[in-house]
């Protein structure tokens, strides 16, 4: 059912965008916005929320906002990968609780993955404190 439901302008993510909660900012445009994970799956882990579109999911965004919104995920994951240099990159999106969906608000997730580490499970880490994601987030924030 979560996949078909109405947005909610309460969730987390809504509220991060409206200022109303706060988040470690990695990047911010007219498009999207750009936040460290509280509980990431790896050093690093970011989030791309869109401003425009009140989109629950990637099924719901309007066509007019999904270019503008990919390539803003792309410049993060771009970033992400010259501030951090992993070996490699996940860019993650779920649609729906069934598929694993815990916010209702469009995002892409960008994860880092180095050789040998491995990933913490979605939304399944422990939650991570500002000071702990702070250094992490300038050195993405420097690459852009
Ligand atoms: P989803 O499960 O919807 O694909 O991803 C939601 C993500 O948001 C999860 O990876 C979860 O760790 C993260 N998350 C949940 N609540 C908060 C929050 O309050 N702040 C931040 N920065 N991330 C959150």
């Amino acid at each position: 059912m979560t996949l078909h439901a109405s947005y909610d302008p309460e969730n987390i993510f809504a509220k991060i965008l409206r200022g109303q909660m706060p988040c470690v900012k990695v990047y911010e445009d007219a498009v999207a916005l750009a936040f460290m994970d509280v509980f990431p799956q790896s050093e690093g882990h970011t989030l791309v929320v869109p401003k425009a579109g009140m989109a629950r999911n990637f099924l719901d965004m309007p066509g007019d906002w999904l270019g503008s919104y990919m390539l803003c995920v792309q410049k993060i994951a771009r970033a992400v990968e010259a501030g951090l240099k992993p070996d490699g990159l996940r860019i993650m999106q779920f649609n729906g609780a069934a598929a694993g969906q815990t916010v209702f608000h469009l995002h892409f997730h960008v994860i880092p993955v180095w050789e040998g580490r491995e990933l913490g499970r979605h939304g399944a880490g422990a939650m991570a404190k500002p000071d702990e994601l702070e250094p992490v987030a300038a050195k993405i924030r420097a690459a852009f």
